[in-house]
């Protein structure tokens, strides 16, 4: 049987009903299909069968067989009748609505010509059309699912973006977007590459869960799916799992409508690996972050089937314990701390009874015996029920937090030793409703105060602080509500009623938000200073008033001389008042050489002798020399600088007076023992005067006057006149009063000025003076008429005991020798004669005022004394001892050095 007449048969069973009631004339064959009698020429004759109605009808009489069919079948039909035959034609008629009837059919030659006998094979076609779809849908589906699950995670977004384009070309649409179910609702997960303007997942999301889960949903019928998405032809294909819709896939600019099993049958293929790939991806991290968690936490669960032996560890947590996975509950409880193991079994044994939640902190022993046990909290629960009834929880390692415990409680504990055994009060105001209210005083309050148990007036401070002292309490504690802190000092009374000065130190500590929580003091006794600064007060008052009613000059300078303060005294001496006083430089009242002087006095102040005292001359506003003597006291720092210096002096200047008016007649006194001498020094030029005007006169009355003999007896007189006033001239300066300060003078002009006045006199006498000039010119500091007087009384004195020994000793030839030795740093001036010396008893006498061993009324006794003092002002000493043939008293003065 060909596969026509198989065709034939099938066919010709499905259009026999039609075929009997078609109301067709009979004929030579059965009617069905359609049978199209043609000629030679393929012109077609005549039609029957049922299918011919299904025809667009010839509308001429000339009608080819050709003219009836889709052009593309023509190809069959090329040639002539004749040619056609012996084979299956398929032939795709035109129908009158513009559509194609498929036949498949035979030619058969007829007496008059030919005979095409066609069946509609339309099923067939579509038949076959249908497997290929399902086939490509097939292929489609496991292509997409093969290659999003065997692609690495890391590629996963990229394979998802290049399977898009594939399916959305597949479809041959423009654009297609995958969105996924993610926590922050709906996201894209992957685009086709296209250049569309694709809404935002915020704009998509909401829209996308108002659409039904199960069903696709074509922009076609959604008036706002249309305004939304880029292009029309879109379509929307969720991808559930159960109720929940996991994954929307839109696909857009479709060009033929898609097929919605198909549609949803290849969003499932592709969004279902990509859903539950990506939901692996997320546990296994999750799990990661778990397990990393627990690592750093030290953690990790535990689990007790009730029904078997042994219960079950974490392995990492067994790992750290050094311990199996899998151990008995002995073991188990082996590894807990003796001390803590009782409790920890109880613990097991209540929630397998009661099922009530563990909550337990245990130490477990090391492998390491030697070290330290570690903290764990154990916690678990009991789960399940029946067979599957189990313990279940989790272990922690808490061993810092332990260890942190431990030592906050023994640093708290260190604290409130600290704060009960500290000598001030630590106490706590808690703060509520703008008032103060008094919570907590430590321990030392007992000592402080007496209050001890805390009752209710040991919780109103107030009440403790003295009458007077009231109103400074309320200012403290105005001000620490607003500016947080104060500092106050008043006084509290104690259980006795005695009252005590405290330093009150408060700090309001404020919560996360700025408003005030509680104030934190503490108190200390301060009332042995406060009592002592009183007494300093009231001593440096008496102080000040000894000092100010003082009436001797008080001052402080500093080393520069400046003043700090001076008392009343001392500011009527520099005629300003006291307030005046500091600032003024001390150094301004006094001469170049003794500022210098006495900086330099200054300087030579130390730690070790700070006290330094000297006689200071001032040049005082308005008033002659004054002579003070001052007492300085060096203050020193740490590192021994000096800070300042506490003065006291005294107006010396009427003792000066006196002394110098002594001197003054002294020097008076000696001229007055030099009278005979001077007397002499002044008659010789007098007598040779005289001489020469009584020749001068007597060759003027003899008329024998020559020019030459009266120009020599004149020159003769001016000498004399010139001699006598020089001795005139140097008494005068003698006579006259000492400057006030010392001057530098070359010793030897005083041995000189001496002679002037004596040498004459101890000539006339017969005393020989054996002066021995110096070489050198060495200079002392002092006053050249004072040294001058002593070497006048030291010749005198020589002179006397010379004409009184010579009295004795007629033969004698008296001397008087003056001479200077020098070194460095001192010069000596020695007189020495031949009087025979000083009886050696008196030896040590003869520097004493009054002593003379001379008759009343020739001898002072003050010489030698007065000498003394000279020498002694001028930094020297003069001595005296028995030389040779008589006595020899030597000066010794410092040399001034210029440097
Ligand atoms: P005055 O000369 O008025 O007695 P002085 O003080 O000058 O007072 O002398 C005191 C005494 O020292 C003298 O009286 C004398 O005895 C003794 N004296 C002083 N110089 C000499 C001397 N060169 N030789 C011996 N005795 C002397």
């Amino acid at each position: 049987m060909s596969g026509g007449q198989r065709l034939f048969g099938r066919w010709r069973g499905r259009f026999a009903q039609a075929a009997t009631t078609a109301a067709e004339p009979a004929a030579s064959v059965s009617v069905v299909g359609l049978q199209v009698w043609i000629d030679d020429q393929a012109i077609v004759q005549r039609l029957a069968g049922p299918l011919r109605s299904a025809l667009a009808l010839p509308t001429h009489s000339s009608t080819r067989l050709q003219d009836c069919v889709q052009p593309y079948s023509l190809l069959v039909l090329e040639g002539e009748p004749a040619d056609w035959q012996a084979q299956a034609l398929d032939l795709d008629f035109k129908t009158p609505s513009g559509g194609t009837l498929h036949t498949r059919g035979w030619l058969q030659a007829q007496p008059d010509g030919w005979l095409l006998q066609l069946f509609d094979i339309g099923d067939l076609l579509q038949h076959r059309q249908q497997s290929v779809r399902a086939e490509r849908q097939r292929h489609l589906t496991s292509h997409l699912a093969a290659a999003l699950r065997d692609c690495s995670i890391e590629c996963l977004g990229r394979v998802a973006q290049e399977q898009l384009q594939w399916l959305v070309h597949h479809w041959r649409a423009s654009g297609g977007r995958i969105l996924l179910r993610g926590e922050a609702g709906w996201q894209t997960y992957a685009t086709s590459s296209d250049p569309l303007p694709w809404p935002s997942d915020e704009v998509l999301g909401p829209l996308l869960g108002r659409l039904a889960p199960g069903q696709m949903t074509s922009s076609a019928d959604d008036a706002e799916l249309r305004e939304l998405l880029p292009q029309a032809g879109a379509y929307l294909l969720p991808y559930a799992q159960g109720h929940c819709v996991q994954a929307w896939l839109i696909c857009v600019g479709a060009h033929e409508a898609m097929v919605a099993a198909d549609a949803l049958n290849a969003c499932a293929a592709y969004a279902e690996p990509l859903v539950s790939r990506l939901a692996a991806f997320d546990l296994q991290q999750q799990s990661e972050r778990l397990d990393s968690l627990q690592l750093q936490l030290g953690a990790g669960w535990w689990q007790w089937r009730l029904s078997e032996a042994s219960l079950q560890l974490d392995p990492g947590l067994a790992a750290t314990l050094g311990v199996p996975a899998r151990l008995t509950v002995s073991q188990c409880l082996s590894r807990v701390h003796p001390a803590d193991r009782e409790a920890a079994q109880l613990a097991l044994a209540e929630l397998q009874r009661d099922g009530c939640a563990l909550h337990l902190n245990v130490r477990l022993l090391d492998n390491n015996v030697q070290a330290n046990p570690r903290w764990y909290r154990l916690c678990g629960q009991v789960r399940g029920s029946g067979q599957q009834r189990r313990l279940q929880g989790f272990m922690l390692d808490i061993s810092d937090i332990k260890f942190q415990q431990v030592q906050a409680s023994a640093a708290q504990a260190r604290l409130e030793n600290l704060i009960a055994s500290s000598p001030a009060v630590i106490y706590i105001q808690r703060y509520a409703e703008g008032a103060l209210q008094a919570e907590f005083f430590s321990a030392s309050l007992q000592p402080m105060l007496g209050w001890g148990a805390v009752g209710e007036e040991v919780l109103q401070p107030a009440q403790w602080v003295h009458p007077e002292d009231q109103p400074i309490w309320l200012a403290r504690t105005r001000t620490l509500l607003r500016e947080g802190q104060v500092r106050s000092r008043y006084r509290l009374r104690d259980h006795l009623g005695g009252y005590h000065w405290v330093l009150d130190e408060a700090r309001l500590l404020r919560d996360d938000l700025g408003l005030p929580v509680e104030v934190v003091g503490i108190w200390l006794d301060v009332t042995e200073a406060t009592e002592a600064a009183e007494r300093t007060r009231l001593s440096e008052e008496r102080y000040r008033v000894l000092v100010e009613d003082s009436p001797a000059m008080i001052c402080r300078y500093t080393p520069e001389l400046n003043l700090v303060f001076g008392n009343q005294p001392l500011a009527d001496y520099l005629e300003c008042s006291t307030a005046q006083l500091p600032g003024i430089n001390l150094g301004q009242w006094m001469s170049a050489a003794q500022r210098e002087a006495f900086v330099e006095r200054l300087a030579g102040l130390s730690v070790e002798q700070p006290v330094s005292t000297a006689e200071i001359c001032l040049t005082l506003p308005g008033r002659e020399h004054a002579w003070w003597v001052w007492a300085d006291r060096g203050l020193f720092d740490e590192q021994g600088r000096l800070l300042e210096i506490q003065a006291v002096g005294r107006d010396n200047t009427q003792v000066r007076r006196t002394q110098q008016q002594l001197l003054q007649s002294a020097k008076m006194a000696t001229l007055g023992e030099m009278a005979t001498g001077l007397a002499h020094e002044i008659n010789q030029p007098l007598n040779v005067m005289r001489m020469a005007v009584v020749n001068a006169l007597k060759r003027l009355e003899n008329g024998d006057v020559q020019a030459d003999y009266l120009q020599d007896k004149l020159k003769r007189i001016d000498a004399q006149v010139q001699r006598a006033s020089r001795v005139v001239d140097h008494m005068r300066v003698f006579g006259r009063r000492s400057e006030v300060e010392q001057q530098l003078f070359a010793p030897w002009q005083a041995v000189e000025g001496a002679l002037s006045l004596l040498a004459e006199g101890l000539r006339g006498k017969g005393v020989e003076l054996r002066v021995e000039t110096p070489a050198q010119a060495l200079m002392v500091s002092g006053h050249q008429d004072q040294l001058e007087q002593v070497l006048i009384n030291l010749m005198v004195n020589a002179r006397d005991a010379l004409l009184a020994r010579r009295e004795q000793q007629r033969e004698l030839n008296p001397w008087i020798a003056v001479r200077m030795q020098a070194s460095e740093r001192q010069v000596q001036l020695l007189v020495e004669d031949n009087g025979g010396g000083i009886e050696p008893r008196l030896l040590e006498r003869i520097f004493e005022p009054f002593f003379t061993t001379k008759p009343v009324g020739v001898g002072t006794g003050l010489g030698l004394s007065v000498s003394y003092g000279i020498i002694d002002a001028m930094g020297g000493c003069l001595s005296a001892e028995n030389a040779a043939e008589g006595a020899c008293f030597r000066i010794e003065l410092p040399v001034h050095s210029t440097s």
